[in-house]
């Protein structure tokens, strides 16, 4: 049995932003952290878009965060007992703890019976493989037109690579971008040498000499050298789940980020907290709240009783384009559009009740503190009173 004082489980950005944030707040304190992966912490963004532009991969690791922190890398922590203050990882090692971080982010949400050759998108040895596949010419089939989707259909095509996606929605981001953007962005796209089918599905992924086959469900078969799935995450809870923690979509966390055991803290993709601003309890998938929330969580790991109240901003890239944005956006949700160049460079809100619960910056920089303001006041808001409110 091994004793470590504030135990981080996860080695990714969060679990980064947590090892910085209670080593700074006590110094002398010691933090060990159990990561899956075989590589020390490192920052997800640019394996869909600087190192597609040249950016070395030298530049993504967390190497300061998580110095003069104990690293535990390749193990999984397979349960824990918060009664017993213990978890104990794959390798059968149980480690003692005053408190616990879970900080174990998302899976990406797999294709049943897919074979394994399909790529799910997520870490860094995800990047690698499929790097080593990108070529001018090369026929790749991206599945999915959500954020990563997106972003790596625009990355292989940069490449001169021949990109299908298969997109069941009518246009790309369209879950969060209205209508027309989202149909513009599938012309954007096209017009890119990206073939973009939208409105059809995956039915079945198959293997073929040495490639791969996508039946989708209108009965098309598109054959590849390389699949790449985009299908969104699956926060991984099971551990908290087992242990007897609250869960919902997500490890259910107080403005402590405190999980239902005060010893066990939760933070990043897995956690579902109180969001001061939006009035809800949400989970966020971003940066921003991996490295914000992570931090947080850290300086409350050493005994702190700090509140959780940022709302996170977060940001993408396609091709030249490019957004920050903060707040809920739920293409569902009543929009208000502010353009100066239609598609290129604007606004939009979202509003719901006559309050901006989320506002898209796109093309339009320097602007999230601003936005950020708008969704914490209460309104009411209408088109005619938010148009002009920030600079587009
Ligand atoms: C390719 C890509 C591009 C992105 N681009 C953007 C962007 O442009 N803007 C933006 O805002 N956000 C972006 N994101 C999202 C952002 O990177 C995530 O929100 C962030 O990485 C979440 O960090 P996390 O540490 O909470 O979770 P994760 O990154 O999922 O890390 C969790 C870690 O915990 C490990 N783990 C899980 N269970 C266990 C266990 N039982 N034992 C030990 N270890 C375990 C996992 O192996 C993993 O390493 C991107 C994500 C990806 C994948």
């Amino acid at each position: 049995m091994k004793r470590v004082q504030h135990l981080i489980v996860g080695g990714g950005m969060t679990a980064a932003a947590a090892a910085r944030g209670a080593r700074d707040a006590a110094p002398g304190a010691a933090v060990a952290l159990i990561g899956a992966e075989p590589h020390p912490p490192y920052n997800r963004p640019p394996l869909s878009k600087a190192l597609w532009k040249g950016d070395p991969e030298a530049g993504i690791w967390r190497t300061e965060d998580v110095a003069g922190v104990e690293m535990i890398l390749s193990r999984r922590v397979t349960a824990i007992d918060p009664a017993g203050r213990r978890v104990t990882d794959d390798r059968g090692e149980t480690y003692e703890y005053d408190s616990l971080l879970l900080a174990t982010g998302g899976d990406p949400r797999r294709l049943p019976g897919a074979p394994p050759s399909v790529i799910y998108f997520r870490t860094l040895d995800d990047y690698r493989r499929l790097r080593g596949l990108a070529a001018p010419g090369r026929r790749f089939t991206v599945l999915g037109g959500g954020f990563i989707g997106s972003e790596v259909a625009a990355a292989l095509r940069m490449q001169g690579a021949d990109v299908t996606m298969v997109i069941p929605e009518a246009g790309l981001g369209a879950r969060v971008f209205p209508a027309d953007l989202s149909d513009h962005l599938a012309r954007f796209y096209r017009e890119k040498g990206v073939t973009v089918r939208t409105g059809e599905g995956v039915a079945r992924v198959t293997e073929r000499d040495g490639g791969s086959t996508v039946k989708t469900t209108t009965g098309a078969e598109l054959a590849a050298d390389g699949v790449v799935a985009g299908l969104g995450i699956v926060p991984a809870v099971d551990l908290a789940r087992a242990a007897g923690l609250a869960v919902d979509n997500g490890i259910v966390v107080d403005e402590l980020l405190r999980t239902s055991n005060p010893a066990v803290f939760a933070a990043g993709d897995v956690a579902q907290f109180p969001s001061a601003a939006l009035g809800k309890r949400v989970r966020v998938e971003h940066e921003d709240n991996a490295n914000a929330q992570g931090r947080q969580a850290g300086r409350n790991l050493t005994g702190l009783a700090e509140p959780y109240r940022h709302l996170p901003f977060f940001y993408g890239d396609l091709f030249e384009l490019g957004y920050e944005a903060v707040g809920e956006l739920d293409a569902r949700l009543e929009t208000v559009a502010d353009w100066k160049t239609p598609f290129q460079e604007g606004v939009i809100y979202y509003l719901q009740d006559g309050r901006v619960r989320g506002v898209l910056l796109w093309n339009t920089w320097g602007q999230v503190d601003h936005a950020r303001a708008l969704v914490a006041q209460p309104g009411p808001f209408t088109a005619a009173t938010l148009k002009g409110r920030l600079p587009a």
